[in-house]
């Protein structure tokens, strides 16, 4: 169980946290924060105006000298303090995330909280390694190296799917690198973000250093793209906000990092372990309710395998158990939102025209009617080019279709927008290796689907964007890399001059 504090009473000030500080947003709109478990009120809050966003960047470019002045080792310490509280407060940090997305507390305990701590960590570590060139004289006549300096005030824009790992995500490789953030949460879920902000100033890390602008995408988003005191937008969130976000990033010529929508295929050869195929598929398409951007959403399976695959994945779906997030023998919780779990459930309902829905595909009443629950769904026998096969549905809903040759296989797997994750299924090296080469994705897992870790890149290809998180690729972001050169001759008229004037040799 959770350490369930008063979220009204912590946030009793205003869900803006802007140099160092609580405080109410001025929009003249206000949002209320829901538990999609059981549609209660947690938390009803003004949202920030175009005003707020001002004075987070305000606030976060006058941190920025001190911030990115700082020794790296001291940016390290911070980060290692900061660590150290996030631990203290673990309990919390799960409770209030399971609270406002309705994850399953172990979900939360064991998987958001956790991996959010060894970020902090790996960070903590990596603001000592900022890697470059080495110096070295490349024309014979200068010394030539490299600096790699802090871009400056970054604002970043956040999902609602897991909050807390996509505000560290944002947050860590930015200010390890030296930057200072101002970060919009999705409204629907801005408590953890406004709790990691203030275990950052509980840590010492110095006001101004992470702000947290709780707004509507239209008016706080765009304003912090197009705001002319931002030198870099990171954006996670679907593709058509990002195109829209991307659109309004040009027009000040900023740095852009894109993490957005997928549709991870799920890839299983005839030679897999069929046993371990199923129970992939079926953790990797509903960990966190399928609101997960690298979900397993489509399984490709080999034709012989491939009734025996349906067959055992919609048996398993029938163990899982739904229910309250904080129940210990909750598996799956609700959606995020019952505005969420409508959607899915209309990708569903269209598909019964041209597709076999296998199990699931109903939304639970008893105990569970006043949630945005949906049962796990499996669909058979759509075509490829069908809505469900393409879109991201963003739900615990996978799609099978079969295969027949390794070329079909890949090819299928290649074809949608998206390129953020993947997984191959097989016992043989041969395959395994061409699956890892030819599937275009950030990601490509063998014989798993969904672990990240900290010391490793994530990031799309295609329509799922560009840039890395996490890992110390993510400093490519986070960084700008300056070239130095020193003339090392002392010479007046140098060598080189003479293909401007005169005929030096
Ligand atoms: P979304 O695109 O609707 O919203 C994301 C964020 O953008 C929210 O904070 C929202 O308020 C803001 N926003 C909305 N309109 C905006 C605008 N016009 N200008 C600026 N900001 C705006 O996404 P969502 O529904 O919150 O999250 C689900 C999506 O996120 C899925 O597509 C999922 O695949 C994607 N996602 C991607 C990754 C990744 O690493 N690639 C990780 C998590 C989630």
């Amino acid at each position: 169980m959770g350490n369930r504090f008063h979220v009204k009473d912590r946030f009793a000030d205003g869900a803006q946290y802007i140099d160092g500080q609580l405080r109410s947003g001025t929009s003249a709109t206000s949002h209320t924060v829901v538990d999609p478990a059981t549609g209660e009120n947690v938390l009803t809050c003004r949202l920030a105006s175009a005003e707020d966003v001002d004075a987070a960047v305000v606030a976060a470019a006058r941190a920025f000298p001190g911030w990115s002045g700082a020794t790296p080792a001291e940016r390290s310490d911070a980060l290692h303090r900061l660590a150290a509280v996030l631990t203290e407060e673990a309990e919390d940090f799960a409770y209030a995330e399971s609270l406002q997305c309705g994850k399953p507390l172990k979900l939360s305990t064991e998987f958001d909280v956790p991996g959010t701590i060894d970020n902090t960590a790996f960070f903590a570590g990596a603001a000592r390694h900022l890697q470059g060139q080495a110096a070295a004289e490349y024309s014979g006549d200068h010394t030539s190296y490299v600096r790699r300096e802090a871009i400056g005030v970054v604002g970043s824009i956040a999902p609602w799917n897991y909050p807390l790992q996509m505000a560290a995500w944002k947050i860590l490789p930015a200010i390890a690198a030296g930057n200072t953030v101002v970060l919009k949460p999705a409204e629907l879920t801005p408590l953890t973000s406004l709790m990691f902000a203030q275990a950052a100033t509980r840590a010492g890390i110095p006001d101004g250093v992470v702000n947290i602008v709780t707004g509507a995408g239209r008016e706080a988003g765009e304003h912090l793209v197009g705001h002319p005191g931002v030198a870099m937008t990171s954006f996670t969130g679907s593709t058509p906000v990002g195109r829209r976000v991307a659109e309004i990033a040009t027009t000040t010529v900023k740095r852009l990092h894109l993490e957005l929508g997928g549709k991870a295929p799920f890839v299983v050869f005839d030679d897999a372990d069929l046993e371990a195929a199923a129970q992939g598929a079926v953790a990797g398409s509903l960990i966190n309710t399928g609101q997960d951007c690298t979900a397993a959403t489509r399984a490709y399976v080999q034709r012989p395998l491939y009734d025996a695959f349906v067959a055992r994945v919609a048996e398993l779906m029938g163990t899982v158990r739904l229910g309250n997030p904080f129940d210990a023998g909750t598996d799956l919780g609700p959606l995020v939102s019952h505005a969420q779990r409508d959607r899915v459930a209309g990708f569903v309902e269209r598909a019964r025209a041209y597709a076999t829905v296998v199990t699931g595909g109903t939304v639970p009443g008893g105990d569970l009617a006043d949630g945005a629950y949906y049962a796990p769904t499996l669909i058979a026998g759509a075509a490829q080019d069908s809505e469900v096969v393409q879109s991201e549905i963003f739900g615990p809903v996978l799609v099978a279709l079969p295969f027949d040759t390794d070329d079909e296989g890949i090819a299928l797997a290649n074809d949608t927008p998206y390129g953020l994750a993947a997984s191959a299924w097989t016992r043989d090296v041969y395959r395994a290796g061409r699956a890892t080469r030819e599937i275009k994705a950030g990601c490509v897992w063998v014989n798993d689907h969904i672990p990240i870790i900290s010391e490793m890149p994530h990031g799309g290809y295609k329509a799922s964007g560009f840039g890395k998180d996490m890992s110390a690729y993510s400093f490519e972001e986070y960084t700008q890399v300056k070239h130095v050169m020193y003339d090392n001759t002392g010479a007046a008229a140098k060598d080189w001059h003479r293909t401007v004037f005169g005929d030096r040799t």
